[in-house]
């Protein structure tokens, strides 16, 4: 380990192009450490990490309680399979079912965002229905099921056909809901903000008109909360601000403090529409992925993260919006589109990387960034400075 750290990072990329697919692109960043919001690169060059894994990270880099748990848990016991219970998957569970404020809540667990969604679909179609509405530039996951959903044409057509009658309306156009939700829709998906197309936050009310639209038809409705979920836009689940409830929601990202975890947690008699046999995965609910779960949110609930991160997220927009070059900032909590003049994003983007800032430009137009819960007013100022400097750079040079 200690030699493959001080070769220069080409040599990384060479290593990565000839054993890894192409599906990502090559990476010109290889990290080696991290530690709070800050991660190194194998040059040793210390970045403060706005991007957070993909709203992943939510305390943070190599958090000492997560890193205890997860290796307490790995000495003790580290896979159980689906036969046999065990306390961390119970705790988890019923921590889930508690912050989701519904005692009829029954969770299910996996592995990752796509498989959250995979099952709600599987769900929905217990209804007896077959149908489903989703939003045009939404994201749902990359298996044939879930690719199904997400309503990215350059996705899904090299993979076409792919799971029939899913229908995809304007994201945010209430009209729409109304028109293509009927009663043979077993279910509608909706993310409560746009995370991968670009951190896009419907008008007020949309989410509303969804649940108005599903009590009317008989249709679920499904919430997909993996990148919003878990605290990050100041509430633990990104729907609760518009005061709904959903028949189902979907959670990953930063559930398992970056220990890859997912869950479809789904209430009322949707809660009963899986029996065994149903639907199923060998690592769900896996004891090291499960415990570190259980530390994401203790440390949330002791630390008040979740009305932080509204005060955190405003401060950033604050910051951020008078900037040269940037003509909006959106998205609620700590998730957060910074849009820029002149299709700038992916050189910023670079030219923060090389100032020692990782962000990621979702188009030419949007930066995101989903930082950890953990990060400081201090880093959050010295950000947006190196952001005005870039920009300045960028605009007026
Ligand atoms: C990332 C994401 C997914 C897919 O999660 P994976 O773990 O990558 O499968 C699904 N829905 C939303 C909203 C996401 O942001």
């Amino acid at each position: 380990m200690g030699k493959r750290i001080n070769k220069p990072s080409s040599s990384q990329a060479e290593r990565w192009n000839s054993s890894i697919q192409a599906t990502y692109g090559t990476p010109s960043i290889s990290l080696v450490k991290g530690k709070g919001i800050e991660v190194w690169d194998v040059d040793g060059k210390k970045y403060l990490d706005l991007l957070g894994g993909i709203a992943t990270n939510l305390l943070g880099h190599s958090h000492p309680r997560i890193s205890a748990a997860i290796a307490k848990q790995a000495k003790e016991l580290s896979h159980v399979s689906n036969f046999y219970s065990h306390p961390q998957v119970l705790d988890l569970a019923e921590r889930l079912v508690k912050i989701s404020g519904d005692s009829s809540a029954r969770v299910f667990f996996c592995n990752s965002g796509a498989e959250a969604n995979e099952a709600a679909l599987k769900l929905s179609r217990l209804t007896g229905r077959k149908r489903v509405v989703a939003a045009v530039g939404a994201f749902h996951g990359r298996t044939m099921g879930a690719l199904s959903l997400t309503g990215q044409p350059g996705k899904r057509d090299p993979f076409k056909p792919l799971v029939p009658k899913v229908a995809h309306v304007p994201y945010g156009d209430v009209k729409a809901l109304f028109r293509r939700v009927n009663r043979r829709t077993a279910m509608l998906i909706i993310e409560p903000i746009m995370g991968e197309a670009g951190v896009v936050v419907p008008p007020s009310g949309y989410l509303k008109a969804a649940r108005e639209v599903c009590d009317k038809t008989g249709a679920l409705l499904v919430i997909d909360c993996v990148q919003t979920g878990m605290g990050r836009t100041g509430n633990w689940f990104g729907f609760e601000h518009e005061g709904i409830k959903p028949d189902a929601i979907t959670l990953a990202k930063g559930l398992g403090g970056g220990l890859p975890l997912g869950a479809m947690i789904a209430f009322g008699p949707s809660a009963e529409l899986f029996t065994a046999g149903s639907h199923g995965t060998t690592f769900g609910g896996n004891p090291i992925a499960c415990a570190a779960a259980n530390v994401v949110i203790s440390e949330i609930e002791k630390y008040n993260y979740i009305s932080l991160n509204s005060t955190k997220g405003a401060l950033l927009r604050n910051l951020l919006s008078p900037i040269e070059g940037v003509t909006g900032c959106r998205g609620r909590g700590l998730l957060i589109g910074i849009q820029v003049r002149n299709g700038r994003a992916k050189e910023i983007a670079s030219k923060l990387a090389n100032a020692g800032y990782l962000v990621n430009a979702t188009s030419e137009d949007v930066i995101r960034i989903a930082p950890a819960f953990i990060i400081t007013e201090r880093q959050i100022i010295k950000f947006a400075g190196a952001f005005a400097e870039i920009c300045e750079e960028i605009y007026d040079g």
